[in-house]
């Protein structure tokens, strides 16, 4: 695939929602650290500050316990009794013996030392065997939120205490502190309480944060979800051909290549098709571009009936549609493609289509054992230019027709290339040589006249012989060249023969069909001629019979010029193609040269002597002279000979021979 292509299809796969996606979960990840951060910070400052009375009430009465104490106070207990306001605490000793006790002992037995802020000496905190939902890490004071919203939600009393409002929530801790120098613990029943106040205050900071992070995934979902959006209507346009509104190129380029080299199809066969629509342009001229871009839209639509899921099918461009279809044996693609070609040629009611495939079988890869392995790379446009070469080859017919590429489309695609790259060097260097074909009176066996046949003497491509290059210079227009070239060449080589003294003879000069475009064909003739200076009486020019078919008033033109300059006139190939029987009676020619399909065989057949026979009586009558080409056997020449025909150019008498050769022909006759 092109590079630019395959740049534009990456780019257009490329998801920008992974971007999308990715910022999503960066902000929801920051989001969430930002929000524990900032409610658990929260929290510790909110129990910190709520317990700092607390703190200092334990504090002072651990001061005044040690003073009792180092006094040697005998009311200890009243003393604690009286300051804790009868609260829940005890005093143990290092081996964990209670001194001193009141309420119910629920301490844990593990704690956590802090330094609540504004105090100077640590306290170690405790949490409650029976509601531990306080307790302390490094930071401080936090809260078991999951066991609190346990308790919350199961016990009737505090739900219903919550809902009225009145009392706070108590949730106990027990702080402790060491007294007596450190022999023992003074620990203290704390209750952290969360009022109504309290809960409004969390609740709406949560809110906020919730908020917070609703709105971000709402924006951010939307965000996602309109790049999706935006991206499958990109693709959808990109992909989209605009005349028939299926698939373009770029999509079956996108699709096929990946599908193609996965690895469930190394066994299967695939086919890359090109259709055409034969003649879209003509349909489009004589009915209006709407209604053939119709039709092409109704081809698309029934070729992709026809086609399993796994195949594809795509509108090229203008009249082309590609296709890649799966299967086992080529008969029965070929069927396949017969039968869908049956009804692409009825979609319309009034006008038959017909349609060219040209089909590019895709290779199968094999490992050194001879099993199949999976397509590393495939360049889908090479494969279709394969196909299309191959539906090139039925460019010459309109009716509808398949062909398959194979090697021998290559070497002549090859050996087009390689005559185009070289026919204009090898005029200039002069490697086209003229040969003569003597042409014989068949009662006397004289010398009449000849024909100028061209011959390529190439140093690279070897001795080539003019069908095998003839046909391309007539298609690509150089053929014109030629003719001149070889016009040029005859006159030169007649007038040195005449200038010598020799009895030349008229030759003729093949003269391209696609020759007679041109309006001053007959002054250009003229001029080459004259340029040389040559008799006019010994130039002839021969058109071949499918000349007549084209502007036939042009072409008449042209020949009554020729004609009155001086030139002869022939009729080349008579009887090979269509009957140009017609022209015969509008133009007046001097010379009709029968086609050599005649004299093929040994012509024992009656009617083709009858129809022979007939054509030089014909002739004769019209005031033409006839000559037989192509003969090879002495009783053609006697047959000929009786039927009055008038000369004959064939193998019987001689081979298209090089100029030096004929010369010696001519030179044996003085006039
Ligand atoms: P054409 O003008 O009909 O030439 C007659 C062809 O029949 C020549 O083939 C000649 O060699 C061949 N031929 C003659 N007698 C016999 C025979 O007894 N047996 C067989 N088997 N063949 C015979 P060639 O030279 O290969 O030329 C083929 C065609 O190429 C010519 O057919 C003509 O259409 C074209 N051509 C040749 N030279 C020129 C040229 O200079 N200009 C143009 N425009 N076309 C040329
Ligand atoms: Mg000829
Ligand atoms: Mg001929």
């Amino acid at each position: 695939m092109a590079r630019i292509k395959e740049k534009k299809i990456r780019q257009l796969k490329k998801s920008r929602v992974w971007i999308t996606l990715i910022v999503f979960a960066l902000v929801i990840f920051f989001t969430s650290v930002f929000m524990t951060g900032f409610s658990s910070a929260f929290l510790y400052y909110l129990l910190d500050m709520k317990m700092q009375g607390q703190y200092e009430a334990v504090m002072h009465t651990a001061r005044l316990y040690d003073r009792a104490i180092i006094s040697g106070d005998e009311d200890v207990e009243e003393l604690l009794l009286s300051e804790t306001d009868n609260a829940t605490y005890f005093v143990r000793d290092n081996e964990g013996k209670i001194l001193h006790e009141n309420g119910e002992n629920t301490c844990s037995e593990y704690g956590s030392e802090l330094l609540p802020s504004r105090m100077r000496d640590p306290i170690r905190i405790y949490a409650d065997t029976k509601q531990g939902f306080i307790y302390a890490d490094e930071e401080g004071l936090t809260v078991d939120t999951q066991l609190l919203y346990q308790w919350l939600r199961t016990d009737p009393e505090v739900k219903r205490d919550i809902r009225k409002g009145e009392k706070p929530l108590e949730l106990p801790v027990w702080l402790a502190l060491n007294v007596n120098q450190g022999k023992e613990q003074f620990c203290y029943k704390a209750f952290f309480q969360v009022d109504i106040k309290d809960a409004i205050l969390l609740l709406s900071a949560a809110g906020v944060l919730l908020f917070m992070v609703i709105v971000i995934s709402i924006l951010m979902i939307s965000n996602v979800i309109s790049s999706i959006v935006g991206q499958r209507r990109m693709s959808a346009i990109f992909f989209m051909d605009e005349v028939t509104g299926g698939h373009n190129w770029m999509w079956f380029l996108a699709k096929g290549e990946p599908f193609l080299k996965k690895r469930f199809n190394a066994r299967r066969k695939y086919a890359i098709l090109d259709l055409v629509f034969v003649k879209y342009r003509n349909y489009c001229v004589c009915h209006s571009i709407e209604k053939g871009e119709k039709a092409l839209c109704l081809v698309e639509q029934m070729v992709r009936k026809k086609l399993d899921k796994k195949e594809l099918c795509a509108h090229y461009a203008s009249a082309n549609f590609v296709l890649l279809l799966e299967y086992d044996e080529e008969e029965q693609l070929k069927k396949r493609i017969e039968g869908m070609l049956n009804e692409l040629e009825q979609i319309d009611p009034v006008h038959k289509f017909s349609f060219h495939v040209g089909i590019d079988l895709l290779e199968n890869v094999v490992d050194k054992k001879g099993n199949p392995v999976r397509r590393k790379t495939i360049d889908l446009e090479k494969e279709y230019n394969n196909a299309c070469a191959a539906r090139a080859t039925l460019n010459d017919s309109d009716d509808s027709g398949i062909a398959f590429f194979n090697e021998k489309l290559v070497e002549e695609q090859r050996w087009l290339d390689q005559v185009q790259e070289k026919q204009q060097e090898a005029l200039e260097r002069e490697e086209f040589l003229v040969y003569y074909q003597p042409k014989y009176d068949p009662n006397t066996n004289l010398l009449r006249g000849a024909e100028a046949l061209i011959r390529w003497h190439s140093p690279e491509l070897g001795f080539v012989s003019p069908g095998q290059f003839i046909p391309i210079f007539e298609k690509n227009g150089f053929i014109t060249k030629i003719d001149h070239y070889m016009l040029e060449h005859v006159a030169k080589d007649q007038k040195a023969w005449l200038d010598n003294g020799y009895a030349c003879v008229p030759v003729s000069v093949n003269v391209s069909r696609a020759h007679f475009v041109e309006s001053d064909l007959a002054e250009q003739i003229r001029d080459i001629v004259d340029a040389v200076g040559t008799p006019h009486e010994y130039i002839e020019l021969e058109l071949t019979e499918s000349a007549f078919f084209d502007d036939k008033k042009a072409l008449i033109a042209t020949i009554m010029k020729l004609k009155e300059y001086g030139f002869s006139v022939s009729m080349d190939d008579f009887g090979s193609g269509y009957s140009s029987l017609n022209s015969l009676k509008d133009i007046p020619l001097d010379v009709l040269k029968l086609d050599a399909e005649f004299f093929r065989g040994d012509m024992k057949d009656k009617r083709g002597e009858i129809v022979v026979s007939e054509a030089i009586r014909l002739a004769k009558s019209l005031d033409m002279r006839t000559v037989a080409e192509g003969v090879e056997v002495k009783e053609q020449v006697d047959f000929l000979a009786k039927q009055g025909c008038d000369m004959i150019q064939g193998f019987f008498y001689d081979k298209p021979m090089p100029k030096e050769e004929f010369e010696k022909k001519v030179a044996t006759v003085f006039i």
